[in-house]
């Protein structure tokens, strides 16, 4: 058996670990071979050196150890409520050691007068300092054991623990397990990157980071690790990248034509952004380098992005193929529509609307355009992928607010033509440069970071219920000036019901303080009928209605110039990104919008501090990062989509940019000087790279 193979072993052949104890390992903790357990991380370190006194601890601090002694057991409370409770003390003062569990094992255990170390989080109770599931050992036994400073902390789950599968026990098998392995564990670097990047070797690195002996030491075992995971990310991103490019021709669209000059000189109604030129220039490169074109747009919420795609269309067109761009909703793909129609008055170029909605007529007469190339641009929402909807010639498709498709959604669309189209996909959900580089590794990047002049930034203030009062005024004033509100309510899936009953109340007391016929109001939500929300929304557009309640339907896209209120319920409900997707439906105008978050008068810290970012800036990529930092990549939307395994084992991608800057740098390299990695230096590469990704889907290649 190589090494290798031996890694792979199953952990019930480690002593320790039975049938039941294993498969808890991997149903919790995802552990089922040697290996997995050697990458099972700590997440964090008690230093062991530093003890407390009982009179300095106070519930504020983290986990600590104190040494004393045990006076007696007793036992307090009823039922569920019942508890172990030892009093603890030392020579400055004493404390409670809690246990709801194990009374009877605990107090086998563990004997009065003896002095223990006594580990765990402090807390406090009836005014008395306390320590709840505190681990215990007897100083002197610990004396002997404690041969690093550093102990590592393994997480691990209720589950485990009722199993007695604690940290410690984690700790032990890893012990167990290093100190029974013959050979080194083999190394996942070539050698020369070792030396080149200043890089401690995996063996050393796993010993370490499991039991390191001083903190310097600790932080290159760390790094080494980071390192070869965000390595190899990059690295399989890339070579798809690669991949792609050296398998598929772009179509060339070498012209710009009739359509384009002639829209640019006779109908663009302002000048491009220096940000939207910018782009335009990276676009342009790439429809016309033979390659295919897979790029990303990012902008902020009104930076101008439907301009973009649609004089990327124009371009296809002059080139003889045909475009189509898809939206996640039918409201904005009608918007869409309306604007690009208004947009090619008089220019020739035939668009059709293509949506779930549409009528079997009009469906058929869309068929016949796209098959007989009549039809230039077609824009529509999901009903696109269609197995029916045909082109007769697809070169550009464009996916509009991209994180509201699936890759797989992506991939038929895709598809649509035997030889890949050129993809723009657009989204207005800023995204962090570094986590940009993992969730987009595949794709190129264009970012418009610069609105249209003119712009008012929009004001934000956040106001409780018990102010609300004080909204109603501002919002009769601002209708009063002739301007347009939005009234918005959560709509989260898991509680619709709720959620449908608290926008029926608050469109009961919104009616109420803003009465027919001096006010008119208009209402849309998800349980409408398409055709119901499109006369409510047409009641808005138009300007007949002052308010219109909804629910999150309107998050994207929608563009109405007029409205210059954005009222936000229960806002400590919705995520950062919502929130600011929320807000940019006003500021459209010329005019001073107001985006006005309403929420509850008891909130959580982390909710505080969302409102507090979306007060103070109107920075997407600020919020975003903001985003990052409190809910991690894994939650950010879009990422589990993504196809990036995001239970990364030690690194962050919040807090590691720089090393992933750094080593899709190195990757990209590495690929340009060997794109296939077929030399000799980099058989380890080819090696590891098999064996992490070659069970996942190349869901990079279809994006
Ligand atoms: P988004 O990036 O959110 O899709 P839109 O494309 O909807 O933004 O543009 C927002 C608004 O700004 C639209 O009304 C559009 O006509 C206008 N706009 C776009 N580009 C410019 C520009 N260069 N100068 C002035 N207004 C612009
Ligand atoms: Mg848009």
């Amino acid at each position: 058996m190589t090494v290798r193979e031996y890694l792979d072993t199953s952990i019930t052949y480690l002593s320790g670990v039975g049938p039941k104890r294993a498969e808890l390992l991997y149903s919790e903790a995802g552990i089922s071979t040697f290996r997995d357990l050697l990458y099972y991380f700590p997440f964090k370190y008690i230093d062991r050196t530093k003890f407390y006194k009982v009179s300095e601890l106070d519930p504020e601090l983290p986990y600590i150890q104190v040494r004393g002694k045990i006076k007696g057991f007793s036992t307090e409370g009823h039922g569920s409520a019942r508890r172990l409770v030892a009093e603890f003390h030392d020579e400055t003062g004493s404390m409670k050691l809690v246990w709801f569990k194990g009374i009877k094992w605990i107090t086998g255990s563990y004997t009065p007068g003896v002095e223990y170390i006594v580990f765990g989080k402090p807390g406090v109770f009836g005014g008395v300092i306390n320590i709840i599931h505190p681990e215990l050992e007897e100083a002197g036994k610990a004396a002997e054991r404690i041969n690093s400073a550093l102990q590592a902390q393994y997480s691990t789950t209720e589950k485990l623990k009722n199993q007695f599968i604690t940290s410690k026990t984690i700790s032990k098998l890893i012990g167990t397990l290093l100190k029974q392995m013959k050979e080194r564990i083999p190394e996942t670097l070539p050698s020369w990157m070792l030396v080149q990047y200043g890089l401690t070797d995996l063996h050393d690195s796993i010993h370490k980071i499991h039991f390191p002996s001083a903190p310097a030491e600790l932080e290159k075992a760390r790094y080494r690790l980071k390192f070869e995971e965000l390595f190899y990310i990059q690295l399989n991103l890339l070579r798809f990248k690669t991949n792609r490019t050296l398998k598929n021709k772009g179509f060339v669209f070498s012209t710009v034509g009739e359509s384009f000059n002639n829209f640019y000189h006779n109908n663009l109604p302002f000048s491009l952004t220096g940000a939207q030129k910018r782009v335009m220039k990276e676009i342009r490169k790439d429809l016309g380098s033979g390659k295919q074109m897979n790029r990303l747009l990012q902008g902020d919420v009104g930076s101008g992005k439907t301009l973009v795609a649609l004089m990327s269309m124009l371009i296809a067109i002059d080139n003889g193929y045909q475009a189509c761009i898809m939206a996640p909703t039918e409201i904005l793909a009608s918007q869409h529509y309306d604007t690009i129609m208004k947009m090619l008055k008089g220019l020739g170029i035939s668009v059709r609307l293509l949506t779930g909605s549409s009528k079997t007529r009009s469906r058929k007469a869309t068929a016949e355009a796209l098959m007989d190339s009549s039809l230039n641009i077609l824009i529509g929402t999901h009903a696109l992928l269609e197995d029916n909807v045909k082109f007769s010639n697809l070169g550009l498709v464009i996916i509009d607010e991209q994180h509201r498709f699936g890759v797989a959604q992506r991939a038929r669309l895709w598809q649509k033509n035997i030889h890949p189209p050129h993809v723009l996909v657009m989204t207005a959900t800023p995204i962090p440069r570094t986590l940009a580089m993992t969730l987009y590794g595949d794709l190129d990047v264009s970012v418009i970071d610069e609105l249209p002049p003119g712009r008012v930034p929009v004001k934000t203030m956040h106001y409780r219920y018990s102010e609300i009062n004080k909204v109603f005024g501002f919002m009769r004033s601002q209708i009063r000036e002739g301007r347009q509100i939005f009234v918005v309510y959560p709509l989260i899936k898991e509680s619709e019901t709720m959620d449908y009953k608290d926008l029926e109340d608050g469109w009961d007391t919104i009616s109420r303080s803003f009465p027919a016929p001096e006010y008119c109001i208009s209402v849309v939500h998800g349980r409408m009928t398409p055709s119901d929300k499109e006369s409510s929304m047409k009641l808005f557009k138009d300007g007949h209605a002052h308010i219109l309640i909804a629910t999150t339907v309107i998050e994207v896209g929608v563009d109405i110039p007029n409205a210059t209120v954005m009222v936000i319920e229960s806002a400590e409900r919705f995520g950062l990104s919502q929130l600011h997707q929320l807000r940019g439906r006003v500021g459209r105008g010329a005019s001073q919008s107001y985006c006005i978050l309403m929420t509850s008068d008891k909130l959580s810290k982390e909710a505080m501090t969302r409102l507090d970012v979306m007060v103070r800036s109107n920075d997407g990529f600020e919020i975003a990062e903001t985003d990052l930092q409190l809910r991690g990549p894994g939650d950010i939307e879009g990422t589990q989509q993504s196809g990036i395994p995001f239970d990364l084992k030690i690194s962050n991608l919040a807090r590691d940019g720089q090393i992933i800057e750094y080593v899709r740098n190195i990757a990209e390299n590495i690929l340009s000087a060997d794109p296939l990695l077929e030399n000799e230096n980099n058989a380890v590469l080819r090696i590891e790279m098999k064996r992490l990704f070659s069970q996942q889907q190349s869901w990079s290649s279809i994006s």
